[in-house]
């Protein structure tokens, strides 16, 4: 199986238009330190990269299809991309299907809860212009989904967290979720929202890959740097400082940490927090990152 990181940024991206924090300041001065990332997404494929299911579809979608060679058409309107699996229904993770709008067929995987919260918009109407244009498949916390289009099949399993902002009402199970890809006896594990590593132990163990929620390295990040007033467990994120400590003892063949918000220090190379992550046995995602699991 092969997975791709597409963007490594949590939502904003990096750098992100509004921040003037020491890491965006330090990228837009082209600091060798630091890299620019794009928002949220990895591709995976189980046929040697034949075809290609996104997990997440970021507003840097289309950056992404013209920086990333295997996710170009190969002929007159044949895309690779197999499907889009949502893990939550935050903007910076369903903004780029409405980049995808065109005249071709769209296949979504994601809770009945996610794509209701999605379709709940006018906006949403652009995906009415013939029959077919969009389709939900449902996946549900639990129950396999084979993806044959792809190659691979998906597990999601309960990764709690919180309604996105744009939608009113008490969280539910369903708006956000971790998976489990698998294709012949290989497992690839994707939490990005995860706010109790503890919680969700035994459905990370025995993966041959993790991607884990690197948004913050602490609790007060945001509010240390003077950048807002909300906790990392307030918007359902477990700081790395304490994830990668719980998850200390759980053997993966590759463990990379990604979704990593602009204030994050591990961002800058040769940062005290990033030695202590890589020390850990963690990989700091960066764009074009490829993987094979
Ligand atoms: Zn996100
Ligand atoms: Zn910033």
């Amino acid at each position: 199986m092969k997975a791709k990181i597409l963007g490594s940024a949590a939502g904003g991206g990096f750098p992100q238009w509004n921040c003037g924090c020491t890491n965006c300041v330090e990228v837009r001065r082209g600091n060798a330190r630091t890299r620019a990332r794009t928002q949220d997404s990895v591709a995976v494929s189980g046929d040697d990269g034949h075809t290609w299911l996104l997990v997440n579809a970021s507003p840097d979608v289309l950056r992404h299809v013209e920086a990333n060679a295997e996710l170009q058409p190969r002929g007159a309107r044949a895309s690779p991309i197999a499907g889009v699996v949502l893990t939550n229904g935050d903007l910076d993770h369903v903004l780029g299907l409405f980049s995808l709008r065109e005249s071709q067929r769209l296949v979504v995987y994601a809770t009945d809860r996610v794509w209701r919260g999605f379709m709940e918009n006018a906006m949403a109407r652009t995906f009415a212009r013939f029959d077919g244009q969009i389709t939900h498949r449902r996946i549900v916390i639990g129950e396999k989904c084979e993806i044959a289009e792809a190659g691979v099949a998906i597990v999601p399993f309960a990764a709690p967290g919180k309604p996105p902002v744009h939608l009113p009402g008490s969280p539910h199970p369903e708006d956000n979720i971790g998976l489990r890809v698998t294709h012949a006896g290989r497992t690839v594990t994707l939490a990005t929202a995860l706010k109790d590593v503890a919680a969700a132990r035994s459905s990370l163990e025995g993966s041959d890959v993790i991607f884990l929620d690197g948004t913050f390295f602490t609790s007060d990040e945001l509010v240390a740097q003077k950048l807002g007033t909300a906790r990392a467990e307030d918007m359902a994120h477990q700081p790395v400082k304490t994830s990668v400590a719980a998850l200390e003892g759980v053997t993966f063949g590759r463990k990379i940490l990604t979704h990593i918000n602009n204030s994050n220090p591990i961002l800058r190379e040769g940062s005290e927090e990033r030695a202590w992550a890589e020390k850990m046995g963690w990989e700091i995602a960066f764009d074009g990152m490829e993987i094979d699991a």
